[in-house]
């Protein structure tokens, strides 16, 4: 079937909106109409080449939708079924797997940047019968695509589609590391660096968790009254001012969690100072790779100071997301105020530049059908 979709050929160049042509769904693997898909801080990192994607790709992570056809052998899913996009699709049986660390899946990774299904091959071709690779399994900026069915998640048929997809990366991102991998208790201190999608849900997170002081740090002072809204005791703007002293005597000697939500070396060796003995800095933003940190570890043993970094939240995205997605109904998570705007596929080159130029307040997202 013809499918429009954005294509990232060259990370010099702007996404190209294409016809591509998709092919059905072999075994295991379910056509989705995609209807919203969220513009996330990785899909500009993909298109500035800051990761290790194999190009070209059909660009988007973030999206919810609806089973449109199935494969043979598919068993979770039929036609009608809402369905949010997971960009990590676990084996389920790798040594991390094993481990119940499907989010960092050995056994697919390959795929997962190779742009593949399962079966290492591609289901779209672009106009001159070329391969075209699918995004990180789900190729969230087409209006149709095929995932594998270990790709989705099934969400309950009343809730609202531009909510769910943002269940795909930036709430289970932001939640998970905070709830799960750092385990933030009622009182520990916190500081985040970066107001953007995800680094918003690490600070609604935080703040459920009864984090306190609980301190967003972004170079944009425009951000100061959304990250109070969200639950910031403070908020400071490191483009005019150094945030560690400050950080220090609110925390009476640094936090016991420090969050680096942006994926900037500059943030990343800033927020390590604004650690206290024993104290974890949470590694979530995506640093490019030929960017390596300056970090003094010595301070690692004489304080005890850790650095960890988690991907998708380090938690099962398959079995947290229908709980988040009710969380979400609640209004606990505050997706309404995280929503900042919705856009047109046409207007995807526009969207990522305004963020390259840091002028997005929250999270955009696409709306797939017009
Ligand atoms: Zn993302
Ligand atoms: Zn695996």
């Amino acid at each position: 079937m013809k499918i429009k979709g954005a294509v990232l050929r060259d990370t010099s160049k702007p996404y190209s909106m294409e016809e591509l042509e998709l092919d059905s769904p072999h075994e295991e693997e379910v056509l989705v109409k995609w209807l919203y898909t969220g513009y996330c801080h990785s899909d500009l990192s993909n298109l500035k080449g800051r990761t290790m994607m194999k190009l070209p790709l059909v660009a988007g992570h973030e999206c919810a939708g609806v089973v449109t056809g199935i494969g043979k052998g598919v068993k979770k899913f039929k036609e009608g079924d809402k369905v949010v996009g997971t960009w990590m699709v676990p084996c389920g049986h790798c040594p991390e797997c094993r481990k119940g660390m499907g989010n960092i899946c050995s056994g697919n990774f390959d795929a997962f940047v190779g742009g593949t299904m399962l079966d290492g091959t591609s289901r779209i071709k672009d106009f001159r019968g070329e391969t075209v690779l699918h995004g990180n399994f789900v190729s969230g900026f087409s209006d149709y695509t095929i995932v594998p069915e270990g790709g989705l998640v099934k969400i309950a048929n009343d809730i609202p589609l531009d909510w769910a997809c943002l269940m795909s990366c930036c709430v289970p991102t932001g939640w998970g590391t905070v709830t799960k991998a750092a385990n933030v208790k009622p009182m520990d201190s916190v500081a985040l660096w970066g107001m953007g999608g995800v680094g918003q849900n690490t600070l609604r997170a935080a703040a459920m968790r009864g984090a306190y002081p609980l301190i967003a740090v972004d170079v944009e002072e425009s951000r100061r009254e959304k990250a109070m809204k969200l639950g910031a005791s403070h908020f400071i703007c490191n483009a005019k001012e150094d945030p560690i002293p400050q950080i220090l005597e609110l925390t009476n000697g640094g936090c016991d969690f420090v969050f680096e939500t942006c994926g900037q070396v500059g943030a990343t060796e800033q927020a390590w100072w604004a650690l206290r003995p024993a104290g974890k800095l949470m590694m979530m933003g995506i640093i490019p790779q030929d960017q390596p940190a300056k970090l003094p570890l010595i301070f690692s043993v004489f304080h005890q100071k850790d650095v960890i970094g988690t991907l998708y939240g380090g938690v099962s995205v398959q079995d947290e997301i229908p709980k988040l997605m009710e969380m979400a109904m609640t209004g606990q998570l505050m997706i309404d105020t995280i929503i900042e705007g919705y856009f047109k596929l046409e207007e995807l080159n526009d969207i990522a530049e305004k963020m390259e130029n840091r002028e997005l307040g929250g999270r955009w997202i696409c709306k797939l059908e017009s």
